[in-house]
């Protein structure tokens, strides 16, 4: 199990490193730029979880923009929600 998991930990280091930074598009990127913002507002470590995202985001202005907007939008979202569940259905 222990060598399994050594393996497997190698295995994951050398894709890593054969993985530059810029190696996700725009297109990946669009992909899951949503789920980014729902962690980054769920207060989980998105960078981390998806460092080639936050890679991106970094380098590319338009993505940038598209993630800016998606977090505006989901953030003014969930405080809605949160409106209602204070207030109540009216
Ligand atoms: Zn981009």
């Amino acid at each position: 199990m222990v060598v399994m998991e050594a393996q497997e930990m190698k295995r994951l280091l050398r894709s890593i490193a054969n993985i530059e930074p810029d190696e996700i598009g725009c297109d990946t990127c669009f992909e899951v730029v949503d789920r980014f913002v729902e962690m980054e507002l769920a207060g989980k470590e998105a960078a981390e979880a998806l460092p080639l995202v936050k890679a991106h985001l970094n380098r590319c202005e338009a993505c940038r923009e598209e993630y800016r907007a998606l977090y505006q939008a989901v953030k003014t979202m969930a405080e809605k929600d949160l409106e209602q569940d204070l207030t109540g259905p009216s």
